[in-house]
């Protein structure tokens, strides 16, 4: 798989342990498909699996969602610095948007699993995907990560946007999403609780489209 030098250019706090990374390529072209995750290989060697948050239409540059854990992803992490050279290898994955179907989109995202949901529903826009979409969001704590870019979408009425207890939204939603595509991610627990519900509103999870993100850090 290809693998691409590159330099951090950006690290934003978004709340409390979540930071942006921003990650530029020089003159290599790099290209992914939303939803798709790299390998992030920190100045000293480790690596992490991070997915990418940022549009495919913005090519000279990534932007990365992650949460700063506690091992030692989490430590690099605290390590780095914008200027930082990294290796970035990839994209991996097929967390991607089906073929249009004419059915509408539900994604499910708890925490940093926003980051492929942002990236996909960015593109669909700028594609102009006549899909609907609606993201059913649970934050962590009440940090709703890329309020900026979510809540004028729903404003307009290009996007839904509901934030809450997972469990909640699925129940207000139970009627709509037999007739939907879904896509879920997050960490494990998270993708857990989500079929769990899905289940208890008599809902068929066997074409749920998942990604896990693993244990929670
Ligand atoms: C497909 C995928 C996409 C992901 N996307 C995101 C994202 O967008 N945002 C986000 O916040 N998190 C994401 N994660 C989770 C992320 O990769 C880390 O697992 C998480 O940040 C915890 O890492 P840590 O170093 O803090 O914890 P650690 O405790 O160091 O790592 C967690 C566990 O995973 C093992 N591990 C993880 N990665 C590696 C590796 N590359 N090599 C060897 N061992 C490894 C560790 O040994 C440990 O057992 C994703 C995970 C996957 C699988």
């Amino acid at each position: 798989m290809p693998s691409y030098a590159a330099t951090v250019t950006e690290i934003e706090e978004l709340a409390p342990s979540v930071v942006q990374i921003t990650v530029a390529f020089g003159d290599e072209t790099f290209s992914f498909e939303p939803g798709q995750w790299v390998n992030f290989r920190f100045p000293d060697g480790i690596s992490r699996v991070y997915t990418i948050a940022s549009a495919p239409h913005r090519t000279q540059a990534v932007q990365l969602c992650v949460r700063v854990g506690s091992g030692r992803g989490g430590k690099a992490l605290t390590q780095l610095d914008a200027g930082a050279p990294v290796t970035i290898e990839g994209p991996y994955g097929d967390f991607l948007l089906p073929e249009n179907d004419g059915r509408p989109l539900i994604f499910m995202a708890g925490d940093t699993g926003i980051a492929p949901v942002r990236s996909i529903v960015l593109s669909m826009l700028a594609n102009h995907d006549p899909r609907s979409v609606c993201v059913l969001y649970e934050p962590d704590q009440r940090n709703i990560l890329y309020a900026a870019d979510f809540d004028p979408l729903a404003r307009d009425g290009a996007i839904r946007h509901e934030s809450g207890k997972i469990e909640t939204l699925i129940a207000r939603n139970r009627k709509l999403i037999p007739a939907a595509t879904v896509m879920v991610a997050g960490f494990d627990p998270f993708i857990d609780r989500v079929v769990d519900s899905l289940r208890e509103n008599a809902i068929d999870t066997t074409n749920m489209i998942s990604e896990t993100f693993g244990v929670m850090p």
